[in-house]
């Protein structure tokens, strides 16, 4: 296995025998002419689409770096992409099945042999796109990898998702209040190619309405972004009974984010909602554009000896880590970029860069104040891996302005608990947990307690 796809092994020789096979069989020769030239043909190992409502993803992974040509036709819309030193073969028709009735971006696939050596595929488009192509070098467990993300024309605004999915929130007024009070200070995350959309005030459809008070940031429900790690292309840390961090901890952030929207004073926002790969800085600047008061990662452990278990909560640190385990867990973490795949330059690097450089001494003390809450209501439910919170320069918490903590809910490399990250009742137990020390870290802020 090892030997086929080893991407330093001249190709031609792989194909070898597979002619050979063709050459010496009476339908094989009929055959023969419509097989390309296989000498430099480049093999397809799997395909994998990650539908979700702010992009649609497709990955083909492949044993050797292609090179791929893109455009787009409008009329109807379409994505056009040429694949050079490729031929088909049973993995990229799989494409075709793998495109899902509820993508928002893509309606069907078509995959053919263009010209030899050269396979096209042709999106049929739902709507227009700002496509990004791109390879990844081998990482992880992976091989080389051709990325197609299928962006929306215009950019999708946090705050809208935000305020959509509060409809039929008591609370929805205030949100969207909020929401028109003037431009947020933090930009829209958007891609290369993207337009940015109106302003969310231009889309109030009452112009003859007097505009309406700004309301001061106390009136409105405390507003908690919840960041469930990795996820699309990212598994994360992979137990021994197969069950990846990516689902666990958007099932764990999906119940605690109920259990927020439940209060009268709180809301919850999530940085992913579903299975797909969100980009380290971008989830930092979602929080950020719906005006966070405070930013929850949520993670499960791994290390080698299956024995390590208990749940952590760190901070970020602008220094040194902790300890030396606590660099690694935070290298891990943020490896999330290289094996999420993300498209180096596509993202607005510099408000990337502006937002790791400017974490202050302030926010990190009340992410120590609340991670400290939160790990003490956790040690009531489950083992502490260390008894008090950790620091590290977790990319994830470089927000600037908004109190940060990343939470490793268990090991999922411990067999007891990864049976317990999988049971609903341990996660409701972690949620409550973790909302029980929210609460009491608000109560205690005397800046955010009027609003509580
Ligand atoms: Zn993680």
């Amino acid at each position: 296995m090892a030997e086929a796809t080893d991407p330093a092994r001249p190709l031609s020789h792989q194909a070898d025998p597979l002619r050979r096979k063709l050459i010496s069989g009476g339908v094989a020769l009929f055959l023969l002419p419509v097989i390309p030239r296989l000498a430099h043909a480049a093999t397809i190992l799997a395909v994998r689409t990650w539908p979700a409502d702010e992009y649609t993803r497709v990955t083909l992974e492949m044993d050797s770096e292609l090179k791929a040509e893109h455009f787009v036709l409008d009329d109807p819309f379409r994505l056009v992409v040429d694949i050079d030193g490729l031929s088909m073969n049973r993995a990229i028709n799989e494409l075709v099945s793998k495109v899902r009735p509820n993508d928002p971006y893509i309606q069907t696939v078509r995959v053919a042999q263009n010209r030899p050596n050269v396979v096209r595929l042709v999106f049929d488009l739902k709507q227009d796109i700002a496509p990004q192509v791109f390879t990844l070098k081998p990482v992880g467990e992976y091989k080389y990898r051709l990325v197609l993300d299928l962006y929306p024309k215009v950019a999708q605004d946090p705050l809208l998702a935000l305020l959509k999915d509060a409809q039929n929130d008591p609370l929805a007024g205030i949100l969207d209040e909020l929401a028109r009070s003037g431009p947020s200070e933090a930009p829209i995350p958007s891609v290369e190619g993207q337009k940015l959309p109106p302003p969310v005030a231009q889309q109030a459809p009452e112009p003859t309405a007097p505009p309406p008070a700004a309301p001061s940031r106390r009136d409105r429900p405390i507003l908690i972004a919840l960041d469930p790690g990795h996820g699309g292309e990212d598994p994360g840390a992979i137990g021994r009974g197969g069950t990846r961090e990516k689902d666990i901890v958007l099932q764990i952030a999906k119940r605690l984010k109920a259990m927020i929207d439940a209060q009268p004073n709180m809301r919850a926002y999530l940085t992913r909602d579903r299975d797909y790969f969100v980009p380290l800085n971008v989830r930092v600047q979602k929080a950020r554009r719906v005006k966070a008061d405070l930013f929850i990662s949520i993670h499960a452990d791994a290390w080698i000896k299956p024995s390590a278990r208990g749940s952590s909560v760190w901070a970020l640190s602008q220094g040194g880590a902790t300890s030396a385990s606590a660099r690694w867990l935070a290298k891990k973490e943020n490896d999330a970029d290289l094996i999420g795949g993300v498209n180096l330059g596509a993202h607005n690097q510099q408000v990337a860069k502006v937002l790791l450089d400017l974490s202050t001494g302030a926010q990190i003390n009340d992410s120590i104040k609340v991670g400290t809450r939160v790990l003490g209501e956790i040690g009531k439910i489950n083992r502490l891996h260390k008894n008090r919170i950790e620091r590290a320069g977790f990319a994830v918490l470089k927000a600037p302005d908004i109190p940060s903590i990343l939470v490793e809910t268990a090991f999922i490399s411990n067999p007891e608990e990864e049976r317990l990250l999988r049971s609903a009742q341990h996660q409701q137990r972690i949620a409550t947990a973790m909302l029980a020390g929210v609460k009491d870290y608000f109560a205690a802020s005397p800046a955010l307690a009027r609003r509580a």
